[in-house]
């Protein structure tokens, strides 16, 4: 295992724990297509993916958990097929010895409801809430958040949280169709039916936990579907309130890395704090033969991100403007 390492076995240091990461597989029983700006998309070979990742994270036998990213299915997905299609990926998950952390994303919920969706995936919350928390070692927690909290798609047609998006659509977004970012300017683009935002109960939760992290110099990893900064991600994949989100990280020192998922290309960058974000590369966009998933090393003062094949390595430094 040292030897996909340099960089810990260099620096002589073995990591405090390691976990496997994937995001978008976005799998469907379909032929190939394209996105609407015209990427290849490959339905049928995503699922090989994961099982390519399944079976390298099982072989390196290092990793404590693996945090899948969301959509795991595509909204193409035949709607008859939705239930087995999204049991059939979940048992792909399964395959790997160790606990798997999901999160949801707008294509999962396009193929199910909250109701039905988050039971199939292990999250076992009240009110159908997809947020929670995990300390994998007393040094560290992760945060995963809802990106879709408030959101037109998931919730029932008739509930608050589906209204209050919609509301927001309407006052954000003057086309008719609120998946067209035309005429929206820079990070307005964002308004779009497909992202969402964390609401209030949520935000109070986070508060808490980071509060909490704080308190027991734990350092934390945010997980969410949705990216939460600009420079990470093209506008039109951002959480409606990102802002709102970073300003409230912001108040507190521990959280250290952001990742997320949804902007399938991939991206990196640093905040004004100092805190990293990175987007991972989609298991979906990789044509047969080729691969994007990874694993993570987790130091005291350090993530490294080791990408395989499409998904590019990233060591991440906790305190950057010391170490430029
Ligand atoms: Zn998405």
């Amino acid at each position: 295992m040292g030897s996909a390492n340099g960089l810990a076995t260099a620096q002589g240091r073995p990591p405090l724990f390691s976990f496997g990461l994937i995001s978008d597989v976005q799998y469907a029983d379909i032929p190939d297509g394209r996105s609407f700006l015209g990427v290849p998309r490959y339905y049928r070979h995503s699922i090989l993916v994961l099982q390519s990742a399944v079976k390298e994270w099982n072989t390196h036998q290092k990793h404590k958990f693996v945090v899948n990213f969301g959509d795991i299915v595509d909204g193409f997905c035949p709607k008859d097929q939705s239930l087995n299609t999204i049991k059939k990926v979940v048992d792909e998950f399964e395959m790997f010895k160790g606990p798997i952390y999901h999160m949801i994303g707008n294509h999962c919920l396009y193929n199910l409801p909250r109701s039905e969706l988050l039971p199939l995936l292990n999250i076992r919350t009240l009110d159908d809430r997809a947020y929670y928390d995990f300390s994998p070692v007393p040094e560290y927690r992760f945060v995963v958040l809802d990106g879709y909290d408030i959101s037109a798609i998931g919730w029932p047609n008739d509930h608050p949280k589906t209204q209050e998006a919609l509301n927001f659509l309407r006052e954000k977004n003057p086309n008719e169709d609120k998946n067209s970012p035309n005429g929206l300017v820079g990070i307005e683009r964002r308004f779009l039916m497909f992202n969402g935002a964390v609401g209030k109960e949520q935000m109070g939760w986070l508060d808490g936990v980071l509060s909490e992290a704080s308190k027991l110099e734990q350092k934390v990893v945010v997980c969410c579907h949705l990216p939460l900064h600009p420079g990470s991600a093209t506008p039109v994949a951002l959480l409606w309130n990102f802002d709102e989100v970073m300003d409230l990280i912001h108040r507190y020192n521990c959280v250290k890395v952001c990742l997320a998922g949804h902007n399938h290309k991939g991206g990196y960058s640093i905040d004004s704090h100092g805190v990293h974000h990175r987007v991972l590369e989609a298991a979906l966009e990789c044509p047969p033969g080729t691969d994007a998933f990874g694993y993570v090393d987790v130091y005291d003062d350090r993530i490294s991100l080791i990408g395989t094949d499409k998904m590019k390595s990233t060591d991440m430094h906790f305190n950057p403007k010391v170490t430029l």
